[in-house]
């Protein structure tokens, strides 16, 4: 018979072992993944997080909900100034929603997308096994020119003068270089199709200044996640430069993909957002530049870096192939047994069913430098993954190691704290 007690025993002790393990413990590379502010926390947890607001700010289907509508108001109006483009739907509830509600309104099932190819990066979200599978669509890919390794903009715009397809989608997860969102519009604008821009990845850095904002590129729709680069609460975001699917998408998004948009996320995405405003530029660069250190630290100590004669990197994202080491199955789990946190991914040159041991790890800097660590850190990382993955050194002994790096690097940075807070007793109330 099940015991209550012992059981809850279990599930906080589990809790907090990973609480202390990936926040006090681990060397997190996960280049999907980030950590709020402290203050940003603070606010997540608060009483929205019970409350239900169904439809639009100040057109709700509930009452109760004066306070999101300004909060909800305000995120699209300061998220519309960052960016430069005042349509903002705040309401997806993750990055595959967003871009769900957008797909459904470019396209209907049966028809097509053109998407960046696998080895440009393109998520499984735009692809027939994913989102745009879920809704009846397929996918064609951009040829992939190896030299860049990037979207083949001349065979591109072939296809999009030659071939059928409903719209396009640009952006990826495994993307060390911007995708050619300029050359590729010129040519869809041409058509009148549309084109999606999925920075999921890269919201925070284009917020922060450092990658190209797509809308400005001639993108109709950028779509992203708000947990990545863009170091908020798990959720998603559209901002639009076309008003016509603008509108079209604020239509669908609820009730076709939501009811309730998790509304504990608003006030904390807003926290990022000012938090964005005021450090996001020093961030978002130092981000780029861990990646960069840490691309060139791993080459040093005999790591297979990938982009070398491109420069090894322009976003977070630092790519190297381990097939030598024992395939990216392996050597992500070496990696683990010494806190440091990574995934396997699939390689330019892999074969596409190579998916359970692909020859890569993909890596990305964002999270530990939030935690304020630099190029020196880089360097130090990059030599601890060599005593583990080249080496063959016992991973538990290298984990001591890690743990004793991270231990001077527990404090968040670029972000507001609780002392920010201060002056306002009611915020925190939920703690107690
Ligand atoms: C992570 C990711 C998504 C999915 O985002 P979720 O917020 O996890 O749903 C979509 N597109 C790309 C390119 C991604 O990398």
């Amino acid at each position: 018979m099940l015991n209550v007690r012992e059981t809850l025993k279990e599930v906080l002790s589990l809790t907090a072992k990973n609480n202390q393990w990936r926040r006090k413990e681990a060397v997190n590379l996960i280049a999907s993944e980030n950590v709020m502010s402290e203050l940003a926390e603070a606010v997540y947890l608060s009483d929205f997080m019970s409350r239900y607001a169904e439809g639009k700010p100040r057109k709700r289907y509930y009452q109760g909900t004066r306070y999101i509508d300004d909060l909800e108001i305000k995120l699209s109006e300061l998220v519309g100034e960052t960016l430069g483009f005042p349509m903002v739907e705040t309401r997806p509830i993750s990055g595959t929603i967003a871009n769900a509600s957008v797909f459904r309104v470019l396209g209907n099932p049966g028809d097509k997308a053109l998407i960046a190819p696998v080895q440009a990066g393109s998520h499984v979200s735009h692809t027939k096994f994913g989102t745009l599978g879920a809704l009846g669509m397929t996918q064609i890919y951009m040829p992939y020119d190896e030299q860049s390794m990037n979207v083949d903009v001349d065979k591109a715009i072939k296809i999009i003068n030659e071939d059928e397809f409903k719209f396009i989608v640009l952006g990826g997860s495994v993307y060390l270089f911007p995708h050619p969102v300029k050359e590729i519009s010129q040519a869809a604008k041409e058509k009148g199709i549309k084109i999606v821009y999925d920075a999921a990845h890269v919201f925070g850095l284009i917020v922060g200044g450092k990658w190209r904002n797509p809308l400005k590129e001639g993108a109709d729709v950028m779509t992203a996640s708000t947990h990545k680069t863009y170091p908020g609460p798990q959720g998603g975001i559209i901002i639009f430069s076309d008003e016509q699917t603008h509108k079209a998408v604020s239509k669908t998004i609820f009730p076709y993909f939501l009811s309730n948009h998790h509304l504990h996320r608003i006030p904390a995405t807003l926290v990022t957002h000012l938090e964005m405003i005021e450090f996001g530029e020093a961030y978002a660069s130092s981000v780029v530049n861990n990646a960069r250190a840490l691309a060139e630290a791993l080459a040093e100590e005999g790591f297979k870096v990938l982009g070398e004669h491109l420069g090894y990197t322009q976003s977070h994202q630092v790519v190297i192939d381990v097939s030598k080491e024992g395939g990216g199955a392996k050597c992500a789990e070496l990696l683990e047994r010494a806190n440091i946190i990574t995934n396997k991914n699939l390689l330019p040159h892999d074969p596409p069913d190579a998916v359970q041991n692909p020859s890569g790890i993909r890596l990305g800097t964002q999270e530990m430098t939030r935690y304020g660590m630099g190029r020196s850190e880089m360097i130090e990382i990059a030599n601890l993954m060599k005593r583990v993955v080249i080496e063959k050194e016992e991973p538990e002994k290298v984990a001591s190691d890690v743990k004793e790096l991270r231990k001077g690097f527990l404090e968040r940075k670029y972000g507001f704290s609780l002392a920010d807070a201060e002056d306002v007793e009611e915020l925190l109330l939920l703690r107690r």
